[in-house]
């Protein structure tokens, strides 16, 4: 088995910043693929379609990590193409996905303002927490918090591999603006829960094109969730958490991803408690 990692272009946003680059994984079998996660325009589904088929595999089914419209709008246009494919995600995060479908069309919409697909398709809940290539177990586990809750990772025991949705960033700054100071430990722990998988390739969700899957990424997003939480308590404002996160990750990607942080940090922050 063997996994082949697809990771699109940073996006520039027409209202300014830039959206990181994110991967999509075809894991391959014999005879079966399974693709996990899918990308979010049509060039780089495009892309991943001429993967599949260059394969000579039958793709067999779609897992979604979690619900971010940058994990799942390929679904519509993958599933047009391969209509006897499933897509799947955990119970937790196929209904946060049918309840938030909406609200995420729109937020796309108008970040991309039409350079992301639309989609309309929601996954089914996998029951039994288990996908299978061919006749190998794929294992499914639910994680209490990665850049959102529900999410969810796949981890392959047979060659050591973890695929870690948005719990794990490499080379890229993570995106903490739609979680909040009760997350972050949990979050710090779910990275640890990865750690203790033993994993020797790690394919984050998001990742700078400069890096290779390499275990080091755990650490090093244990670490700057780490450095955020400690510099969130201690730094006056978010300029200066951005100043300070930046002397330690100079080349981290997308550092409009750390001032969103930021300020969404210190909102909460400033707000009045109860
Ligand atoms: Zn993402």
């Amino acid at each position: 088995m063997e996994v082949d990692v697809y990771t699109c272009d940073a996006v520039d946003l027409p209202r300014g910043g830039t959206f990181s680059p994110t991967t999509c994984s075809l894991i391959l079998g014999e005879n079966e693929a399974v693709l996990v996660d899918t990308q979010y325009r049509a060039a780089d589904v495009d892309e991943v379609i001429q993967r599949i088929d260059t394969s000579g595999r039958t793709l067999t089914t779609i897992f979604v990590t979690h619900g971010h419209f940058d994990h799942y709008f390929g679904l519509e246009m993958l599933l047009e193409r391969y209509p006897a494919a499933r897509a799947v995600a955990t119970p937790a995060v196929a209904a946060h996905i049918a309840r938030n479908i909406v609200a995420e069309r729109a937020s796309a919409a108008r970040f991309f303002e039409g350079q992301a697909l639309d989609n309309t398709v929601v996954p089914e809940p996998l029951a039994g927490g288990a996908l299978w290539v061919d006749e190998s177990e794929l294992r499914v586990i639910d994680l209490e918090q990665a850049d959102i809750a529900p999410t969810s990772i796949v981890h392959i025991p047979s060659i050591d591999t973890v695929i870690a949705g948005d719990a794990i960033y490499n080379g890229v700054n993570p995106f903490l603006a739609a979680s909040g100071p009760d997350d972050w430990p949990k979050w710090v722990a779910s990275v640890g829960r990865i750690a203790g998988l033993e994993p020797t390739t790690v394919i984050a969700g998001h990742k700078s094109p400069a890096r290779s899957d390499g275990a080091e990424c755990i650490e090093e997003t244990r670490h700057y969730l780490a450095s955020f939480i400690d510099l969130f308590e201690t730094c006056s404002d978010s300029r200066e958490l951005v100043s300070r996160m930046t002397d330690l990750y100079p080349d981290h990607v997308n550092p409009s991803a750390l001032v969103m942080s930021a300020v969404t940090a210190f909102k909460q922050k400033t707000r009045p408690e109860g």
